[in-house]
């Protein structure tokens, strides 16, 4: 029966076949021995909970969108909008380029403020963030890829986190060594206590600060923070997965799918130029193309660094990138970078 309805239709044509009870049948992929992909059907147990939240808290965000607009107030959408940024932040620099990569090193100061920075977020835990995220890099466009894009935009944008994960992905993912973040100790307080730490930091705080400080509407207050940034943010996010694993050219590997996409790099603060960070995952700046306009985190970095708040921040020579364009790229880089180097 579901399979019939509005919803069921959008997800078939998202490339999801639809079973009729609790689980449904997906085409995934695998590679072969000989580097070919075969397509295998795998059962993926959907998680219900999951549906319905983001289903519905987008559906909300919607309709609150339309019908709250004209009670919107200056100071509640650069409130919105600064906590929004200040959220991308803490993952783009902490979760992804500090913890999952170690692309730089930061000072404790600095830690403390990425991390609730990244709690803001509203995401999942960092643990899980960074064995998520190390496992798509090193198993990338395979089953073991959380998200793996091959199995079409909506799956790697938010269908992965509707259902259990691939067998691959437990599987494979066994071999991501995760004992930096398990030693961390501020990693581990911020596990221990991530449940709390979430609800206060990224929906209570936010939300009651506008109505306490300046006398804002609670009610307004609520649908800014807790409803239409988050989506904002989470779909942000998501574009890395999905966009970005799409389209665009790809001046440093053209075998792979990540891609330069600037629409991404601007949503996502400096995640978009994702072909050159899926071939240079340890550089501090995720790019090479782009500016700081594009690159808000690479800004942050540079800036903690002045400050003594970020060190060994890590970066290929202008050789090795130049020769790697040269080598795998599409050449869409190769124009620009001989005005560079010249
Ligand atoms: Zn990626
Ligand atoms: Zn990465």
């Amino acid at each position: 029966m579901f399979e019939k309805t509005l919803f069921g239709r959008i997800f078939q044509n998202f490339g999801l076949h639809l079973g009729t009870r609790d689980d449904f049948l997906v085409d995934s992929y695998s590679i072969d021995k000989d580097g070919d992909e075969k397509k295998s059907e795998q059962k993926q147990e959907l998680i219900w909970v999951n549906i319905a939240s983001i289903f519905f808290i987008h559906a909300y965000a919607v309709y609150a969108t339309l019908t709250y607009f004209p009670e919107l107030t200056w100071s509640l959408f650069l409130w919105g909008w600064f906590t929004c940024v200040l959220g991308g932040l803490g993952v783009t620099g902490g979760a992804h380029r500090l913890w999952s990569h170690k692309s730089y090193k930061a000072k404790l100061p600095f830690q403390i403020l990425l991390l609730f920075c990244f709690t803001l977020s509203g995401q999942n835990s960092m643990y899980d963030w960074v064995r998520d995220h190390r496992v798509h890099h090193k198993f990338s466009e395979t089953d073991a890829d959380p998200h793996n894009v091959k199995r079409g935009f909506f799956f790697s944008h938010v269908g992965w986190l509707m259902m259990r994960k691939h067998p691959e992905v437990y599987e494979k993912g066994k071999t991501v060594d995760m004992s930096d973040i398990e030693k961390d100790p501020l990693l581990a307080f911020h596990r221990k206590y991530f449940i709390p730490l979430k609800i206060i930091i990224a929906f209570v705080l936010p939300t009651i600060i506008p109505p306490l400080v300046w006398g804002a509407s609670w009610k307004m207050s609520f649908i800014v923070v807790c409803v239409v940034k988050y989506v904002i943010l989470l779909n942000c996010t998501w574009s890395v997965n999905s966009a970005a694993h799409i389209w665009g050219n790809r001046p440093f590997d053209k075998t792979i799918k990540p891609a330069e996409n600037i629409l991404v790099a601007i949503c996502s603060l400096g995640e978009g130029w994702h072909n050159y960070h899926h071939v240079f995952p340890w550089d501090y700046k995720a790019a090479e193309i782009g500016a700081y306009s594009t690159n808000w985190t690479t800004f942050i970095i540079d800036l903690a660094a002045k400050l003594g708040q970020a060190y060994d921040l890590k970066h290929p020579s202008e050789d090795l990138v130049l020769e790697t364009a040269k080598k795998r790229g599409d050449g869409t880089w190769l124009c620009h970078a001989e005005v560079k180097y010249e």
